[in-house]
């Protein structure tokens, strides 16, 4: 039995999906994996976007959406992956259906930009994405796709991602059956149908290249250009990162690798799950982000193959790279040593490694929270961090400014819809999703994080910014509820503990407020509203 555990005011229905780490060890009673409260307003994305994220960075392919116009503009570019070949993904193509669409149906529509597309781009394969209008009138998406295939000798392939039809983790399910569809069986002699201790044979000397495929990662700002030379140093060949700077053809190789490693689990285990069922390849889950994790990855991977000339690479790279970058880390530590940071993220993966990243940075993590873990992942979560952390799974804006403001964080490290919740509460922010500029993986990509955290956080803004401010009515609701508890009637507002929640002191008056060179006045926060979020 879950029980309510009011720590912020919220929708009754939604008091169990937010829990606090009570003490060392216990496991979460947290509601989760769910579908989203009615009226809840969460932030979660639907399952098109789930499926436009995942697929989104194929580099070579059109990415054609069916369905009204809004739908594409509202993924466009989404996940800013970066591209070393052509960048065909970064354009959005819609149907733009129209009323007359939705009334007569859109087939002949779809095919009509199907042909314009390859006619324009010759790409290898067209993914064609249904939104929730064409699930509502039922257009034959496959067979309009086998008909254009067999028309342009392609692969055109439907992903069934309407968008009612779930949530954003279905939408990740619908991308791995597409990509699925373009991994090829391997030709015989470069077939990895083995057992994996017959594997860790083809790391010896005078076999052959131990070859793996990256599982989860995004090339977000580049990313895994500063993993695969790890790899490459190592003696060890990257096939293929599913999906970030990948093309048809890479994807088509996958099935040679000798070993998956899966970072966003969330997304990619179903299909490294099928790889090991279909072509007997194991996959590891590990993380290319902070330098624990990182090292772990690497000698993870090494031990896998078991090559005492592999291990010792590893070790190499793991001693130089580390050593290079620790006196910046250092640096930064103490200029964020103690701070406490919030965590807000799409999947599992992400949120865990980073409760390590921010461990090596001295920083403590005070609110953790998914879009889409599961019971066993807030577990593993629960592990991780430190008594006292509040851990919250598919919250709204609303939750997450309230526990912003009574963990009082510091940062917060999110996505762009969670951006404004947090400068709109004068705390800093990091972007760890698809809008960041930077890398963060690899040793040079921790430092950058550190660096963005230190200057997030030790931005000279925040000075200006006098108050913290909750929505009047849950600083109402917190004040009603003490006095309830309390047993009285009239309970002085001093007496209830809002200026806890409600203000606290930043520095206003510190001399060098007087420096600032804009008005401070024009920085306090309109008390009618602290949050909202973006589509
Ligand atoms: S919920 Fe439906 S209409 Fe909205 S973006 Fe997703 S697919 Fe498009």
């Amino acid at each position: 039995m879950i029980e309510k555990t009011g720590i912020v005011d919220t929708l009754e229905e939604r008091q169990p999906y937010i829990t606090r780490k009570q003490e060392k060890g216990q496991t979460v009673p947290l509601a989760c994996d769910n579908t989203s409260l009615a009226g809840a307003i969460s932030q979660r994305a639907c399952v098109y976007s789930g499926a436009r994220v995942v697929l989104n960075p194929v580099t070579d392919a059109v990415h054609l959406v069916h369905g009204p116009i809004g739908c594409a503009a509202y993924t466009w570019d989404i996940r800013g992956a970066k591209s070393s070949g052509v960048e065909t993904n970064r354009s959005s193509f819609s149907t733009d259906m129209k009323e007359i669409d939705v009334v007569f149906g859109g087939e002949k529509k779809l095919l009509n930009a199907i042909n314009e597309l390859v006619e324009l781009y010759h790409p290898p394969v067209v993914f064609v994405y249904s939104t929730c209008i064409v699930g509502i009138i039922g257009d034959d998406l496959e067979a309009i796709c086998k008909t254009a295939s067999a028309k342009h000798n392609i692969q055109v392939i439907p992903i069934k991602s309407e968008g009612f039809k779930g949530n954003k983790s279905d939408g990740y399910k619908a991308a791995c059956d597409a990509l699925k569809q373009l991994i090829k069986r391997p030709q015989a002699g470069k077939a990895t149908e083995k057992k994996p201790e017959t594997n860790r044979e083809i790391a010896k000397p005078g076999i052959r290249k131990p070859k793996i495929n990256i599982l989860g990662d995004f090339n977000v700002a580049g990313d895994v250009w500063l993993i695969k030379p790890l790899f490459e140093q190592m003696g060890i060949e990257v096939i293929v990162s599913m999906t970030g700077d990948s093309t048809a053809k890479s994807i088509s190789r996958a099935a040679e690798a000798d070993l998956n490693l899966v970072q966003c689990s969330g997304s990619m285990t179903y299909l490294a799950k099928w790889m090991q069922q279909e072509y007997g390849i194991p996959y590891l889950t590990i993380s290319f982000f902070g330098i624990e994790d990182l090292s772990l990855t690497l000698r993870k991977t090494a031990e896998y193959f078991g090559s005492e000339e592999i291990k010792k690479k590893a070790e190499e790279i793991l001693e130089t790279e580390t050593n290079r970058i620790m006196p910046e880390i250092s640096r930064v530590r103490e200029r964020v040593n103690g701070k406490k940071a919030a965590i807000y993220m799409g999947g599992p993966a992400k949120a865990l490694t980073l409760i390590k990243g921010f461990s090596e940075l001295g920083m403590e993590v005070v609110i953790i929270g998914t879009q889409t873990g599961k019971k066993e992942d807030y577990e593993q979560i629960s592990y991780s961090v430190r008594d006292g952390t509040v851990i919250v799974d598919d919250a709204n804006p609303l939750e997450l400014a309230e526990l912003l403001v009574k963990q009082q964080a510091d940062l917060m490290v999110a996505g762009v819809k969670e951006r404004f919740i947090a400068y709109k509460l004068g705390i800093a922010f990091c972007d760890f999703n698809h809008d960041r500029v930077v890398e963060f993986e690899g040793f040079d990509g921790f430092v950058n994080f550190a660096r963005e955290v230190d200057a997030s956080i030790n931005s000279p803004v925040w000075k200006a910014v006098s108050q913290r401010i909750l929505r009047p009515e849950a600083a109402e609701s917190v004040k009603l509820k003490k006095q309830k508890d309390a047993g009285m009637e009239d309970v002085a507002m001093e007496d209830t503990g809002m200026e806890d929640v409600a203000i606290e002191d930043t520095g206003m008056e510190d001399a060098d407020m007087e420096d600032a060179a804009i008005e401070p006045k024009l920085f306090n926060l309109k008390t009618d509203t602290a949050v909202e979020s973006e589509a």
